[in-house]
């Protein structure tokens, strides 16, 4: 009997036909012989070229189009797919793509063709630039990204074949960082999970494989439990009427490493590794499971999240719960339908489909589904991205803006904002608009005046209180975590602070000069120039309002000797009259706060205070140039005593005084009866004083002592504050504490 003959080895990629059946399975009316023609083009371009597999080029363009099959992409998109890399690496042009395929698929590819060039360019200093550049490209048809998504996930899927290490972390790197965060960001789910599992797998392999081994003992424990669980909840629904599909999906291992690391703890319960999704048939049945579900098991308080009515920026749609459940398990639940589940796991993929006549991307259904344009929030960061300060910083920021979670919040007129999670009110101010921002001294939330460091929550309605002229609150940085809001703030200093710090160094030699009894126009400014090795006189100022040079240093250039006399009168001086004789050289008007101007946290002024300035040294710590202002019976001062050039004049300008609001700390002794906490919260509420935080230590029995941050408009205000609080019995004494 002759042998019967070896088996061909088995293709390793899709053969024509079968992407054909693939496509043909969903959208019937697929153009197949364009299919075809892209197949065959794309073997005969990529030829004899190989991958680091071994295997033929061509079939890394094969695959790709294989992963979007899956996602029931359009025609376009499947022939983009198989096309994809032949302008990039073959001698074939746009313009002929456009004559065989037509010149919407020439625009995809030319759009996916420009991704690839980009990412060529990995050095550090680039990447903002593009990123930038790539945001554009994908923000002007989703296919591009859907394309460029899958492309990746096929170079991730083979990335074990690549020989060097630091290539293999570089391009995980890459994929954890920019294109899994995109892949979430539109909603495809599925992808960004598989996309992170791959670049976890070879960013951080032993981390992995310890919570694999974790999770193979755990499973062994408690695996048994899910399908008892799912049982059980199902049983539950079914008795109420209400038939549902319940399954128990374990997390991937690196979604608990990223729990992990936020939380620091370990992962031991049930709820650490199962979600459980329950999947009903309509969205009114997703409450009435909610019902059911809280009606039999204890809710755990605070998870409980209702993305159906505010579904995710990226059209995430689900009711999220936990549960104290069957046996004292805690357990999370996912209640969704099964259209809400479609979408949470491919995002706007789930969106295409076969509607008049054609096969496409459906908008209006999305829209109608509760759907947002899926590329909104990408044109929002392109602005962002539009108005750069520097590189690192921006890749930071695109990088937290697609990250976190979102919070919806409303303008007065109901105007619905989106912010990412932990945004603060200053936030909101810059995403309504940059003028808006620019001007925003304090905020009411739901009516109320809160400070500024107060975070958002879902639902709140915020009302920005604006000032007459532009300001820069001094912590900006601690009060912002938007990239959009933090360019524009640097952006804004940026204008200011060149001219300040120029009238801050004009003011200030002057200041000395006349101390010294002489007139800084009389006096040659050459010498001086030549020694400090400036070119005019507002280098010179400048230099001086950084810190660089000091006023001393300018005085004593031009009449050596004078300066340590000046400075023992003018020290001697201020300490006969207490500063109380102090003449107004700088004016705070000309200074904005957190630009060239800095409210000191040691004695924290408010208006009304007697304030003075302290010119900033720079080099004394990193922050450049500008004032520092304390009150004027700041212990810190004493450290000043012997450098009286440095010593500015200030006084609250009546501007100031309308419209800064100030933290003040006040310490009280209070006697420990039932409520009186209660009590003191209450009168100074009712004083207009904003408690923002509260400390209580020296707890006796009979009194304990209490600080008391308070937001107030002025000294008056902070007096009249501690004036009420004193006519209470229970409250022994009230101070105001500095340093
Ligand atoms: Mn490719």
């Amino acid at each position: 009997m002759a042998p019967a003959p070896a088996p061909k080895p088995r293709q390793k990629f899709l053969r024509q036909y079968e992407l054909i059946e693939r496509v043909h399975a969903y959208d019937p009316t697929a153009d197949e012989a364009l299919l075809n023609r892209a197949y065959v083009y794309a073997m005969r371009m990529h030829g004899s070229q190989t991958r680091a597999s071994g295997d033929p080029y061509y079939a890394h363009p094969i695959e790709v189009a294989g992963i979007l099959t899956e996602y029931r992409l359009d025609t376009a998109t499947i022939v983009t797919a198989l096309l994809h890399d032949v302008i990039e690496d073959t001698p074939v042009t746009k313009e002929e793509i456009s004559k065989l395929f037509g010149e919407e698929i020439a625009e995809l590819v030319e759009g996916v063709t420009k991704l690839s060039k980009l990412e060529l360019q990995a050095e550090h200093a680039r990447q903002a630039e593009n990123l930038r550049k790539f945001i554009l490209a994908i923000s002007k048809d989703v296919r591009v990204l859907l394309v460029k998504l899958a492309d990746r996930l096929h170079n991730m899927r083979t990335l074990h074949f690549i020989k060097s290490q630091a290539k293999r972390e570089r391009i995980a790197r890459e994929t954890r960082d920019i294109y899994a965060p995109l892949a979430r960001n539109i909603g495809c789910h599925r992808i960004c999970t598989e996309l992170e599992e791959l670049s976890f797998e070879h960013t951080n392999p032993v981390a992995r494989n310890a919570i694999i081994r974790r999770l193979d003992t755990l499973r062994a424990e408690q695996g048994g439990a899910v399908a008892l669980v799912s049982q059980e909840i199902a049983a539950r629904l079914e008795s109420s009427g209400l038939p549902a599909r319940v399954f128990g999906r374990e997390k991937s291992p690196y979604s608990i490493w990223r729990k992990l690391q936020r939380k620091s703890i370990g992962f031991s319960q049930m709820s650490d590794i199962y979600a459980f999704r329950v999947i009903v048939d309509s969205e009114e049945d997703c409450y009435r499971a909610l019902g059911v579900v809280h009606r039999a098991w204890s809710s755990v308080p605070d998870r409980f999240k209702d993305f159906i009515s505010t579904p995710k920026r990226n059209n995430y749609r689900s009711l999220h719960t936990t549960v104290v459940g069957p046996r004292g398990m805690r357990i999370e639940m996912q209640i969704r339908t099964e259209a809400m589940d479609r979408v949470a796991e491919d995002g706007v993929a789930a969106h295409f489909r076969y509607k008049d006549a054609s096969y496409g991307l459906d908008l209006e259904g999305m829209e109608a589904a509760g759907g947002r344009d899926p590329l909104a929030n990408l044109r929002q960061l392109v602005q962002v991205l539009e108005h750069g300060g520097d590189a690192e910083e921006l890749v930071e920021h695109a990088k937290l803006e697609m990250f976190l979670d979102q919070v919806f919040v409303f303008t007065p007129k109901g105007k619905l904002v989106s912010l990412p999670r932990g945004a603060m009110p200053l936030d909101f101010a810059y995403a309504v608009h940059t003028s808006v921002g620019d001007t925003c001294i304090g905020v009411k939330i739901n009516g109320e005046l809160k400070p500024l460091r107060t975070l958002l929550n879902n639902g709140d309605v915020v009302e920005v209180v604006r000032g007459s002229k532009p300001v820069v609150p001094p912590d900006w940085r601690s009060l912002t975590v938007t990239g959009r809001a933090r360019s524009a703030i640097r952006r804004h200093i940026r204008q200011t602070e060149k001219e300040e710090f120029l009238r801050l160094g004009r003011a200030s030699v002057e200041q000395v000069f006349e101390r010294a009894g002489k007139k800084l126009k009389d006096v040659s400014l050459r010498p001086i120039l030549e020694r400090f090795a400036l070119e005019t006189e507002d280098g010179l100022f400048d230099a001086v309002g950084r810190g660089r040079v000091l006023p001393g240093q300018v005085l004593e250039t031009a009449f050596p000797g004078m300066k340590d006399a000046v400075m023992a009168v003018a020290t001697a001086r201020r300490k006969i009259d207490g500063g109380t004789a102090a003449r107004l050289y700088v004016r705070g008007g000309g200074l904005t706060p957190g630009v060239s101007l800095h409210f000191a946290h040691c004695c924290s002024p408010v208006p009304g205070d007697r304030i003075v300035g302290i010119l900033r040294e720079n080099g004394s710590d990193s922050k450049e140039g500008g004032l520092d202002v304390h009150t004027i019976d700041c212990p810190k001062l004493a450290e000043y005593e012997d450098r009286e050039d440095l010593w500015r004049d200030l006084n609250w300008t009546p501007e100031a005084e309308r419209e800064t609001v100030s933290l003040a700390r006040l310490h009280a002794t209070i006697g420990n009866a039932p409520g009186v906490l209660g009590q003191v919260c209450t009168i100074i509420g009712e004083a207009g004083g904003n408690i923002v935080n509260l400390r209580m230590h020296h707890r006796q029995s009979d009194f304990f002592d209490v600080d008391i941050d308070v937001e107030v408009r002025d000294a008056k205000h902070l007096t009249n504050i501690s004036a009420a609080l004193r006519t209470c019995p229970t409250v022994e004494t009230v101070d105001r504490t500095r340093g």
